[in-house]
Order: C-alpha cells, then structure tokens, then sequence
C-alpha cells in the first residue's frame, strides 16, 4: 500500500514511513494512494468475529507487507485486550431504530483509545525492526493525553511528554495522566495555556536540530494509523445491524473531522453506508461549511463538550482532497490561501456532492444538557456531554426511519462530572478499573512557559 500527501508534493511513502511521520513535509496529510474494496461476501465475514480479529480483516490491507500478519494479529489481541467490555464496541438500542455505539470501554473511557492503543504497538513494532527510537510530544486540554499516555506507557522504544496547562484541566483529566507510573511517561504542567503548550509543541517540530536529536513523533489524529484504527468499529456497528444487505446511517459529534472522516472510509471501502450526521457544539466550523459552503475560522470557546472546542478541522483536508478530484497542487493553494484569510470557499458542485453525504446540525450546551436529560428519562440511558451533540443532530436531522441511524458515543459521562450532574442530578460514577483514580500518587513535573526548558527537560529524561 502506497501513500500520497493530499498537497502533491511530499514523496509517497509505505505504512511503516506514514506511521512515524505524520504530517507530510509539504505540510499535508497521507490517504491512501487507493482504498482498498471489500466484496459484500467479505463484510458479511466480519459477523460474528471478535473485534480483534475483525480489526485484523479491515486494518490489514492498509499495513500491506509492512508488518506480518501473525505479528499484526498478535499487536491487535493486545491492544483489545485490556478492554472492560467484551464486544470492545458494544451497540446499544435507544429507540425504534436508533442506535448508540459505546466507544468508552478502553482504559481512559474516551473514544480515542480505540486508536491510540494501536498507534502505540505499532510504533514500538516498527521501531523495534528498525533499531530506533522516537520521543512523543504532544499537548493536550484533557483527553488525548491520557490516552496518549496509556498507548505509550510500557512501550519500549517510546519515551512520551505531555504538556497540559497547569491548574487547567479537570481532576480526572490530570490525575489519568499524573497517576501512571512508568519510567518513559513524563507528565509536563506548563505554566501558561493550552494555546502555550500547543506552541512549544509546534517549535519543538519546527526546530529541525532538535527534532532530528531526539526523533521527535506525534500521536494527534493527523496520524494515518488513527484514521485506519477507527475504520474497524463502523464496520463492525454496521455489520451488527446488518450491512452489506441493508444500509446504515451514522451520527458523529465532532470537532477535528477525524472520528467522521474514518466512517468516509469505510464507506470508500464499499461498506454500505447512507449519510452521516455531523454534531458540533458551538465551535460549529464543520456545521458552517457544510451548509453554506464557506469554511470560516471563528475563535474558541469552551463549551461542555470541550474535546469538540477547535475550530480548524485538520482533517477535512483528507476529504477536500477527494472533492476536488485529488489534485494535491490545487489543493495546496486553496489551504495556504486559507491559512493567510482564515476563509475558503467550497465551489457549487463540490458543496452539493457533499450535501448529498453529510448533514450537520449545530447543537448548543442547552440543548447538550436537554438531550443528557431527556435521552436519561426515556431510555434510562447517560449520555456524556460529546455523544449528547451527536444524538442531539441525530434527532434533528433523522432521514428514513427504516435506516438504522448509530450515533458514536464517544465518551464515558463519569468524565465529564459537572456537565452530567447538571443535566441529571447527579455525576456518573467512574468505572471500576479507575476507583483508586482520586487517592492514587501523582507525578508530574512543573515547567515554565518556554521552549527551552521543556527541551532541557525532554534531552535529560530520555531513555538511551
Ligand atoms: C477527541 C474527541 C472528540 C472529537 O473527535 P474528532 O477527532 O474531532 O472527530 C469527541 N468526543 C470526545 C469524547 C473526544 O475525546
């Protein structure tokens, strides 16, 4: 399997090259150079096998020969393992035909392990043949890190840096990255913003010496691998109810375009699947372009469902590359020409062909808590303030009813305490694998908002 940049001009590289560079060097991101096409025969075998071995089938033409596939079978048994659900992926049946698919059973009850549980197997695994090392940094405002930082931990040839803005972010949230103990995970509490930590990243990558001394890698959704990681469980959600030999609508609260765009994909790969419902909070810029057409940068502002508080969609460039028929040069003019306006415009034939898929629904902290509230009184059902945007635009913009419609909730509510209590009464209580979160012993360490000390920093704790 070979990989192209979606601005034309970065070499194409393999799997094992996408997985450890993440953004191509002309600043775009890698798709695939073809999706790979299931038959409905191969779909229909993905019914009844284990979401490990299901994830073997569709994850397995994008690796190519990269990794073998006894070895791949074996990363993915791992990776699943440690799931507090047995489906991993479990569906659950909110109306009529309503569906909800809970993607909170990995170890820090967000979504984004699916992926990153993967991601980290699949560095140590490359790495290990390669003979090489790689240093992780990243920021985060509350959930990539500590799922970052539960890929990472007892990874042998990873050593991980988390930056997160001190005093900032919720007890959950600093406590699932503080807590874990292990030599190569260091949890860095900035003292500056999100927006600081954000920039040390980006001049940390931008500092070629410096990246190259101590093989700098990311784990933000830029990265192929996370795309293809969460292919698997529209898959199997869709199998579940019935694909290939019926269609299946999806709805997806989110902020980056990664969670929806993976969904894009396995449609591409012929899964069968009618449209997909976009949530957004009010940081609404994918509800904004796919209505009107024109991608416009607001601000940032918080909201309940605060892991959807972005407003520039990175990986809407993967799917602006295809609407405009792959041509990675015109595309790399609109974005840069976007990057200097903060505004892009969508040609007319380009917006209707997207209407035809995606529908987008922006949907506001009350009605957030309405639908928390409602969706509790009627199904008996919590709802976490993320997943609350995709029932709540679910709800909103429902087609046919006799599609079945699978909402992605994304999160656990016992993370997001206050919102929950709020719209209920009262907060959820944490799954037991994290009751000793709140009395465990922390370990992080304080640095001052600059470049230089979290280098400092990073070139003292690395590993040899
Ligand atoms: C990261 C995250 C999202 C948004 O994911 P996208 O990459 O923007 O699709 C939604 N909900 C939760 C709980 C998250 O952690």
């Amino acid at each position: 399997m070979r990989y192209i940049s979606t601005r034309g001009h970065a070499p194409d590289l393999g799997f094992a090259d996408v997985l450890l560079t993440g953004l191509a060097r002309d600043g775009g991101l890698y798709v695939p150079a073809e999706l790979p096409r299931f038959s409905p025969a191969e779909w229909r075998a993905l019914a009844g096998l284990s979401y490990a071995e299901a994830a073997l089938r569709v994850i397995r033409p994008f690796v190519g020969d990269a990794i073998a596939e006894a070895d791949l079978a074996h990363l993915l048994h791992d990776a699943y393992r440690g799931f507090r659900h047995p489906a991993v992926a479990p569906l659950v049946q909110l109306g009529a035909n309503d569906w909800v698919l809970e993607l909170f059973h990995g170890p820090t009850i967000a979504f984004k392990d699916y992926a990153l549980q993967v991601l980290g197997r699949l560095f140590d695994h490359v790495l290990a043949a390669r003979g090489q090392r790689m240093a992780v940094l990243g920021a985060t405002s509350g959930d990539t890190g500590s799922a970052a930082i539960e890929a990472c931990r007892d990874r042998s040839a990873v050593d991980i840096f988390i930056l997160f803005p001190h005093g900032r972010v919720s007890d959950v949230q600093r406590r699932q990255m503080t807590t874990v103990n292990a030599a190569n995970v260091h949890a860095i509490a900035v003292e500056g913003t999100f927006d600081d930590c954000q920039d040390i990243v980006k001049a940390c990558f931008g500092d070629l010496p410096f990246r190259d001394a101590v093989s700098l890698g990311a784990v933000n959704s830029i990265n192929w691998a996370r795309i293809m990681a969460q292919v698997v469980y529209y898959a199997t959600s869709a199998v579940a109810l019935g694909a290939p030999d019926r269609t299946i609508d999806f709805a997806v609260p989110t902020g980056n375009f990664g969670n929806v765009y993976a969904g894009y994909v396995a449609r591409g790969m012929g899964l069968p699947i009618g449209r997909f419902v976009i949530g957004s909070n009010r940081n609404d810029i994918l509800t904004r372009t796919f209505t009107s057409g024109t991608m416009a940068i607001g601000t940032v502002e918080p909201s309940l469902s605060p892991s959807m508080d972005i407003q520039v969609s990175s990986n809407l460039e993967r799917y602006l590359f295809d609407l405009a028929g792959r041509d990675g040069q015109d595309l790399a003019r609109r974005m840069l020409a976007f990057r200097e306006t903060g505004t892009m415009q969508l040609p007319a034939d380009q917006l209707a062909t997207a209407k035809q898929l995606f529908a987008a629904a922006r949907v506001d902290d009350q009605a957030t808590l309405a639908t928390i509230a409602r969706t509790q009184a009627e199904c008996g059902y919590l709802l976490d303030p993320h997943s609350a945007v995709g029932v709540a635009a679910a709800a909103a913009l429902r087609g046919d009813r006799r599609v079945p419609m699978i909402s992605l909730a994304c999160a656990h509510p016992a993370k997001f305490v206050d919102a929950v209590r709020d719209a209920v009464g009262s907060p959820a209580p944490l799954p037991p694998h994290l009751s000793g979160l709140m009395t465990a012993e922390e370990r992080m360490t304080v640095l001052p908002n600059s470049v230089a000390a979290v280098q400092a920093f990073m070139r003292d704790r690395l590993r040899p």
